[in-house]
């Protein structure tokens, strides 16, 4: 706490990750003899920078870039870059961390890192968007590369910033390095299901959950939050095997849509159109839109089974989980990075229902990542039917490691203490292989 003064959020990733750890360091005395937990939590490298671009009106900005380098024992550093204005150095570090153990789970060969700037991509006209991108690049191609760091999309970069920043990344080192970033279009150098892994990885992931206890998605009322492209393919799969999502949002404000959220309309509103979900609900008729509102109550008194924050972190509070514990929840996944509030989470895990943490639920996206570079790499493009097959396949695999470790330590449907403890020993394994570096 001392030497990271202010970093609320990474002071809340790092507890909650050491927070279980005690049955694994009492089984593993050499970790502590060798300094693993004060080695994990400091970043091998951070780069803080200046991003200095013009606006459309002349005007000189200034905002600030992020990348954190936090852990390579595993393979190159490898997460996403997140434009929004509440981008502060501790928001990158606490995204970083939880990264690591997430790479982890995937079983592939990925360190963990995250990047970001403060710039506020909304208003935006594309010139201003290219230019942010380049002047970002022109710093940032320094500290990247296929074997060095790979970054990727989060909230507020899709492929647009990424076509911008690998744009910017080619003409300055000369090279068609296809591998450097992830999340690319079809057309050059990009996967199939990318777009949708996370989403879809998030609901096989809670699909694995719901089958321990008997249960699926068939028939299954669910609430997501968000809109953007964790949400909206989590709806997409949610949809496809049965469930009806009844609920979604923005950062603005909440719809509830008892006929079931219409992703065509919502894709138009969101993407095509970049317009608050607002509009969605004026063009639905059945739909009721709740201004600042979250989506956790948005059902009143009708029940709702499942719980899938797929927005931001602290989303989710404890009187939001008090209240969808009282309307029926069978199940919460966290498809976004830390949603669920520390007291939340409490309230979950003391109960007798099923919750995901996000290193677990949401590692299908960086899988899918990890599964770009191998295309990148062998010059292929894979199917679409192979590459979610390939996904689906590791999430059962994330999902029984999970379960398996949370079996081994006594604790049988801590998926909290499963994939922290799965994901520490395994990038503490290496760390010890690799020396004290
Ligand atoms: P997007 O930018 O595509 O969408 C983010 C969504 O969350 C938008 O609907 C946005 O609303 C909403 N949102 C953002 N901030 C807030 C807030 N403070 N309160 C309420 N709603 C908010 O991002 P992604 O879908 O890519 O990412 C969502 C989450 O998933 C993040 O936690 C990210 O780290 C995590 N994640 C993403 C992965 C990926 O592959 N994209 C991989 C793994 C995790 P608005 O439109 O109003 O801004």
């Amino acid at each position: 706490l001392r030497r990271n003064p202010g970093e609320t959020e990474f002071h809340q990733a790092v507890h909650e990750v050491f927070d279980s750890l005690d049955p694994v360091l009492d089984k593993h005395p050499e970790y502590a003899e060798h300094a693993i937990l004060e080695r994990i939590c400091e970043p091998e490298r951070q780069v803080v920078f200046r991003v200095p671009w013009v606006d459309d009106n002349g005007r000189v900005q200034i905002n600030r870039g992020f990348r954190v380098q936090f852990n390579s024992a595993l393979g190159p550093y490898k997460g996403g870059l997140r434009f929004h204005p509440s981008v502060l150095l501790g928001t990158v570090k606490f995204l970083g961390f939880e990264q690591v153990f997430k790479n982890a789970l995937t079983g592939l060969p990925l360190g963990g890192g995250k990047g970001g700037s403060d710039f506020d991509p909304k208003g935006r006209s594309d010139g201003e968007i290219m230019r942010f991108c380049q002047s970002f690049m022109t710093e940032l191609h320094r500290h990247i590369g296929e074997y060095v760091d790979v970054p990727a999309g989060d909230i507020g970069v899709g492929m647009r910033e990424i076509g911008y920043l690998f744009g910017q990344y080619k003409r300055m080192t000369n090279r068609y390095e296809s591998s450097v970033i992830t999340g690319k279009g079809l057309d050059w150098g990009g996967s199939v299901m990318r777009p949708e892994a996370t989403g879809y990885g998030t609901v096989f992931f809670t699909q694995h959950m719901l089958a321990t206890r008997g249960r699926s998605f068939d028939g299954a009322r669910v609430l997501v939050s968000g809109s953007g492209n964790v949400a909206h393919f989590a709806i997409e799969k949610v949809h496809q095997l049965g469930g009806i999502v009844v609920g979604c949002s923005d950062s603005a404000g909440s719809v509830y849509d008892p006929d079931g959220i219409d992703l065509e309309l919502l894709h138009q509103v969101k993407q095509v159109e970049r317009e608050r979900i607002s509009v969605y609900a004026e063009r639905r008729p059945r739909a009721r839109y709740i201004a600042g509102a979250t989506v956790w109550r948005v059902a009143g008194e009708e029940d709702v089974q499942v719980a899938l924050p797929c927005a931001t972190q602290n989303e989710l509070d404890t009187d939001d989980a008090k209240f969808l514990l009282d309307h029926g929840l069978w199940a919460v996944a966290e498809g976004a990075n830390m949603p669920c509030t520390p007291e939340a989470t409490s309230v979950f895990t003391g109960v007798d229902i099923l919750f995901g943490p996000g290193k677990a639920v949401n590692a299908g996206g960086v899988a899918t990542s990890g599964l770009e570079m191998q295309q990148n790499a062998s010059r292929d493009a894979w199917t679409a039917a192979y590459t979610e097959q390939r996904l689906a396949e590791i999430m059962e695999g994330i999902h029984s490691r999970c379960a398996h470790t949370a079996e081994e330590y006594g604790r049988p449907g801590d998926y909290v203490l499963g994939a922290n403890v799965a994901g520490f020993a395994k990038v503490a394994e290496a760390m010890l292989a690799l020396g004290v570096i």
